[in-house]
């Protein structure tokens, strides 16, 4: 008799391992690990989380964002006892480290979970690899949307979006989307995009009140429990901004034919409204674990851990407009995509530098968009046409950024 060897896992690699959606991918490929294992685990500078993974997980590489963190969690491996297995693990350091992993050929999936334009390089090495990119990061496509779009298909990388509007956006389209942009929105028979928005912390509070939020109360997120820097985002709105510009790279598409809706609940995901009349939503619970799953298994379907969704239980479904005067941040994105060029990058990095600064308690929480107004207006958007003018596009803007700020504007 012989014994059919099994087919072989899926290696993935997570970039952003020690983050809220690197834990949700790790308990999603728990729940299979006759299908996915973990080839590499990366994190900034928590050495000590990242070492009980590489207990639980024995991936090949383990990546930290700088030489001295790579030197802690290397000598904590090493002290590690025999019976863990974990001396084969090698760490590696810096952005170098997080592009090799990203790109290796033993890695077949990516999990671009890393926060901000630090996951820009890794993200776009991934894509020009042709893995299969499960893109969380958003700021990296609002960085670079034309020239990371050009490298998935170059490339022929698979895209599949985690944010979740953007993976309920994929789950509506028609099936021929599903290679890629090139069908187009009309071409496909859809009329718009709407994303739903669940407001953040903020969305009832008085305007009056708001200068005076702390970072505390901007990162208690009503529905979802995230991240620090994407809880800011979404107090401010920013995070939606950023997720229309997301929308319009991943869909092939402009502002003009995305909407943005308040839906305080955040069960309907978002939806895809089309030529008909007929409009698809998707709707699920608020757990990160439903889209992670989806992009992992595509085309297929897999148990995420997530609860069927009771809706008698929600009893009701709200529905409203942002409010321009409340979320200042949504125009300023809007105005940056039809703007075009570095003004996304700009933006990106404007406000990452103020969210940091409102998190350190250096601004307060209205300064957020004025600044990011303030660097649109004051550095000059050139075409994206390079990684270099990207780069040099995100520089600029934090200079300035950190300047005014410095100033006291
Ligand atoms: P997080 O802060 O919880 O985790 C970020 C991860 O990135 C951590 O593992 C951290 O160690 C790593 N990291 C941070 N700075 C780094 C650097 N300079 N170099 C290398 N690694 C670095 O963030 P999160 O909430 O998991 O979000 C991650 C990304 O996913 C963000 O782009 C966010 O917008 C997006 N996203 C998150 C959610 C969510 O529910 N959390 C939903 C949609 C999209
Ligand atoms: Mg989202």
């Amino acid at each position: 008799m012989t014994t059919r060897k099994p087919s072989r896992e899926i290696a993935v690699a997570i970039l952003g391992a020690t983050g809220s959606i690197g834990l949700s991918t790790l308990d999603v490929i728990s729940r299979h690990p006759e299908r996915f294992h973990v080839v590499a685990l990366t994190a900034n500078r928590n050495v000590e989380r990242l070492y009980e993974q590489c207990l639980q997980w024995r991936p090949r590489w383990a990546v930290m964002a700088d030489a001295a963190a790579a030197d802690k969690l290397r000598a904590r491996l090493a002290a590690a006892p025999a019976k863990a297995k974990v001396k084969k693990v090698e760490v590696l350091a810096g952005e170098e480290g997080l592009r090799q992993v990203a790109g290796a050929a033993e890695t077949d999936y990516v999990m671009a979970a890393i926060v901000g334009a630090a996951g820009l390089l890794p993200t776009l090495t991934a894509a020009r690899a042709g893995k299969r990119v499960l893109l969380a990061n958003k700021e990296a496509l609002v960085m670079s949307g034309r020239l990371f779009m050009d490298a998935v298909k170059d490339h022929q990388a698979e895209l599949l979006p985690i944010d979740s509007e953007h993976n309920a956006v994929f789950q509506c389209m028609p099936p021929d989307f599903a290679a890629g942009p090139e069908t187009g929105l009309e071409k496909s028979g859809v009329r718009r995009i709407v994303l739903t928005a669940s407001g953040g912390p903020f969305r009832d509070r008085p305007l009056a009140e708001l200068a005076a939020a702390t970072p505390e109360q901007a990162c208690a997120h009503p529905n979802w429990s995230m991240g620090r820097k994407i809880s800011v985002d979404s107090a401010t709105m920013m995070n939606k901004g950023l997720e229309l510009i997301e929308a319009c790279w991943l869909f092939d598409t402009v502002p003009a034919r995305v909407d943005i809706v308040i839906h305080r609940q955040s069960i309907v995901h978002s939806l895809v409204e089309y030529a008909d009349g007929s409009v698809l939503a998707q709707l699920g619970n608020p757990d990160m674990r439903t889209p992670i799953a989806h992009a992992m298994a595509w085309p297929r379907r897999v148990d995420s851990g997530v609860a069927s969704l009771d809706l008698c239980r929600a009893g009701r479904l709200d529905f409203a407009p942002p409010d321009p005067e409340r979320f200042p941040s949504l125009r300023l994105a809007r105005q940056a995509m039809e703007a075009g060029g570095t003004a996304t990058a700009i933006l990106n990095a404007a406000n990452e530098v103020a969210v940091d600064c409102f998190l350190r308690g250096t601004i307060g929480f209205t300064a957020i968009p004025a600044l990011v107004e303030r660097a649109l207006e004051r550095v000059e958007s050139v075409a994206a046409d390079s990684l270099d003018a990207v780069l040099a596009a995100d520089r600029a803007a934090r200079e300035r950024t950190l300047a005014l700020i410095a100033a006291g504007a």
